[in-house]
């Protein structure tokens, strides 16, 4: 019977993805852009977003010179923002410990900020071909369905389990392109195939030998883990505007949607004109309450209550860390989703219908 690993290589020349922007290139910088853009994010989201950065900063040295808030403006929208910033400061060591020279042994990439095993062993493979095993969620998925693996993948022991698996399956005839054709079979077949939800089975290439297909249990794998309920936080967004313009801060390098711009924040309960007068130096009129809006992170879900104020007087105290700026322009800053969402829902951004 023909490997894995063959079977694969000969399903993806006729079934894979060959034309995605980040295909056919042996640039590290590229390959490992779109790697860290893939992550928890589709393809069809990622491709705008890649293309932006290359042309923005087409070198590892381009994006290393770039000011954080440049990156981070252009990431906006992407979410996760924390791989933005570590895309920044690893090229900025790159050009520190490397001289501007992407390191090629799959050890060396991990040592990279927010690059881990699995990202580090497909950039070694595409622009090094580097015989490498890769363990993404997609490729994690159809081993436990394939091999019949019982457990919850991020548990230690199934993930050594799954990494041995991986590195057992590599092709062993190693002639040229083959770990690259590989690589991409599996990650093509996870995303196209064996997908999370409702899997063609009918046309899988490992259909035969697939434990999960033969006992039906194809629903039931990977294990899910057992989650509890996320815990509710609330708060109140400030969307004070003066002379047509809306007052943002920067947020503090840590904590969630560090370093990106959003309106000043409080608690459910506070006195709002005497906030805004001790603390920022505004004198405001009545605020309107604006529709509640929910947004979800991996460990909370959050629910802003956002309030919009007519400013009277200012005589901002902090003016370093805010600046007031037209709607329409806070769009094309480092903004998180729920703050873009609130811009569009909330304001026309049309200078003639805009009023406050
Ligand atoms: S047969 Fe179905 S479950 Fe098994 S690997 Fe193929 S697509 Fe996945």
């Amino acid at each position: 019977m023909p490997s894995i690993a063959s079977q694969l290589i000969h399903w993806h020349k006729d079934y894979g993805r060959h034309h995605l922007p980040w295909q056919g290139n042996r640039d590290p910088y590229a390959i490992w852009l779109s790697e860290i853009m893939l992550q928890q994010t589709q393809v069809n989201t990622v491709i705008p977003y890649y293309v932006r950065f290359m042309q923005a900063f087409p070198t590892i040295s381009s994006m290393a010179q770039a000011p954080l808030d440049s990156v981070l403006a252009l990431w906006s929208g992407l979410g996760y923002y924390s791989r933005a910033r570590n895309l920044h400061q690893a090229a900025r060591l790159i050009m520190q410990d490397y001289q501007g020279q992407f390191p090629e042994s799959r050890m060396l990439i991990e040592q990279l900020p927010g690059i881990g095993r699995s990202t580090a062993a497909a950039i070694a493979v595409f622009a090094y071909s580097k015989r490498e095993a890769i363990l993404d969620g997609n490729v994690k998925r159809i081993f436990t369905r394939h091999f019949g693996i019982e457990g919850y993948p991020g548990e230690s022991k199934i993930q050594n389990l799954l990494w041995e698996k991986a590195e057992e399956l590599l092709p062993t005839d190693y002639g040229k392109g083959q770990i690259e054709t590989y690589t991409q079979a599996l990650m093509d077949l996870g995303a196209t195939v064996c997908k999370r939800h409702m899997p063609l089975c009918g046309i899988c290439p490992l259909q035969r030998h697939c434990v999960a297909f033969q006992k039906n249990r194809v629903n039931q794998l990977p294990t899910a883990k057992q989650r509890k309920p996320l815990p509710q936080k609330e708060t109140v967004f400030l969307l004070l505007m003066y002379q047509q313009e809306l007052l943002l801060g920067k947020r503090p390098p840590s904590g969630i949607w560090g370093e990106l711009w959003c309106p000043p924040e409080t608690e459910i309960g506070t006195d709002i004109a005497s906030y805004c007068q001790r603390y920022l130096g505004i004198k405001i009129q009545s605020p309107i309450q604006l529709p509640i809006l929910n947004h979800q992170f991996t460990h909370y879900k959050l629910r802003i209550h956002p309030q919009l104020i007519p400013v009277i007087s200012s005589t901002l105290t902090e003016k370093n860390k805010f600046i007031w700026i037209k709607p329409y322009d806070a769009l094309k800053k480092a903004i998180p989703t729920p703050v873009r969402k609130l811009l569009k829902q909330n304001f026309l951004l049309d200078d003639h219908a805009f009023t406050i």
